[in-house]
Order: C-alpha cells, then sequence, then structure tokens
C-alpha cells in the first residue's frame, strides 16, 4: 500500500467528486479532480497520477474515450465508476484496459478496497510481476504457478489444463474482475468464437473441485453480466 498515491479523479458530478475526494484525502492520498474528459487527459500527461479514476458519463467526451485514449501511451492503474444502467459500457471499458469497475452508489470501504487492490497490481507491474509472484494463498487454497499445483487444506486438486489456465490468469489477478472476452481469448486465442457456454461449463467443473460449497463461492465470484472475481489473496 502507498499512502502518499497521486490519484487523479475525472467525475463531473461535484457531490460524488467532493465524496470521493474526502475519503481519500483522510487516508492521505493526494487528489486531484477533474471534471471533464479533455482536463483529465491532459492532467493525467502532466501529472503522472498512480492511479486514475474514471467517470463513464462524461459531458465532453464519452468515458471509454478516455480510456482508448490514455491506453496509447499510459498503463496507469484505471478504475472505472460507472452507473448500474452502464453495464456493457462496463464490459467495453475493462476490454479497453481498465482494471477494475466500482459502481454507483458504492461506499468508503468498498472504493478503498478497489484503490488498494488496483495501486498493488500497478507497483507489481513495474516490479517484474513474473518474478514477484509467489504461490496463491486464500483460506485453505493455495496455488503455485511454478509447479502448477493447487491444493485444498492440504490435499491437491486435479485440475484440467485448460481449468488451471482459467484458475492460474485469475488468482494472478486477484481481487480484480476480468471479463469473459479476455478469459475466452487467454484460453483459446483471440479468433475463437466468442461464446461463453463453454468458459461456464468450464467455471462449473472448477468450482466443483475448488469450492467447500459450490453453489456459494468463496474462492471465484460471478460479476453477472461481466465475468468472474477471485477472491483476494490473504495478508502477507
Ligand atoms: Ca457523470
Amino acid at each position: 500500500m502507498s499512502p502518499t498515491a497521486k490519484i487523479l479523479i475525472i467525475e463531473d458530478e461535484k457531490n460524488i467528486r467532493s465524496f470521493i475526494i474526502s475519503v481519500l484525502e483522510t487516508q492521505g492520498y493526494q487528489v486531484v479532480p477533474a471534471a471533464t474528459g479533455q482536463e483529465g487527459l491532459s492532467l493525467a500527461a502532466s501529472l503522472c497520477p498512480d492511479l486514475i479514476l474514471l467517470d463513464l458519463g462524461l459531458p465532453d467526451m464519452d468515458g471509454n474515450e478516455v480510456i482508448h485514449r490514455l491506453r496509447e501511451w499510459s498503463a496507469v492503474p484505471l478504475l472505472v465508476i460507472s452507473a448500474r444502467t452502464e453495464e456493457n459500457d462496463k464490459v467495453q471499458a475493462l476490454d479497453l484496459g481498465a482494471d477494475d469497475y466500482i459502481t454507483k452508489p458504492f461506499g468508503n470501504s468498498e472504493l478503498l478496497a478497489r484503490i488498494r487492490t488496483a495501486l498493488r497490481h500497478g507497483s507489481l507491474r513495474q516490479a517484474d510481476a513474473a518474478a514477484v509472484f509467489g504461490p496463491y494463498r486464500c483460506g485453505g487454497l493455495i496455488i503455485d504457478f511454478a509447479k502448477r499445483l493447487v491444493t485444498r487444506d492440504g490435499q491437491e486438486i486435479h485440475l484440467t489444463q485448460n481449468e488451471f489456465k482459467i484458475v492460474e490468469l485469475l488468482a494472478r489477478n486477484a481481487g480484480r474482475v476480468l471479463t469473459y472476452d479476455r478469459l475466452i481469448e487467454h484460453i483459446w486465442g483471440p479468433y475463437s468464437e466468442n461464446d461463453n457456454t463453454i468458459l461456464r461449463v468450464n467455471m462449473a467443473n472448477i468450482r466443483r473441485k475448488l469450492e467447500p460449497n459450490p453453489a456459494e463461492p468463496i474462492y471465484i465470484f460471478t460479476e453477472i453480466g461481466i465475468g468472474y472475481r477471485m477472491a483476494e489473496e490473504d495478508a502477507r
């Protein structure tokens, strides 16, 4: 965690902007506000923030256009703020390179948790992520990437190759949502049919093997209409 991190918030609604600024400032973050996409893009370039919070509905341009332009030159962690009605926009935002999203209305603790996750992944991306990653640990579940070994409460869990690839990608991005398309492309390649059925079948099998109770998952959560999110690792 980096309490002095500089956060750029691009949000046109004054009330939400003030709320976020006050929450972040009490945590010691340095916050820079922008009310339009254009202002946000120029501040992103001049200030080099550690994280950007971006509202999708902006007065001067679509939030996804901001992501598109930003990702041409910057890998800064980007957290999208969206309204519940913008489901398709959220998926597009994630596919364009947003790291995660948070849906309005949200509370302090949810906002801060998302920010900490995004900042942590940002600093891992700067270090050599592959070298930093030890096994994933959460509750009784351990995923050893180097050994390709999954255990729960000391018992080995046998996954097929594709099941392991899905779990591995989710675990390496623990705490962040991954879209159906991102997962499908990772497992079956960029030219695969965009059919979620086979992914759902794999996920059902994974849950049957991994989760103590597949009907109430504790490791891999469904983000309805969007994708899957793996539980955060235990603190080390
Ligand atoms: Ca807005």
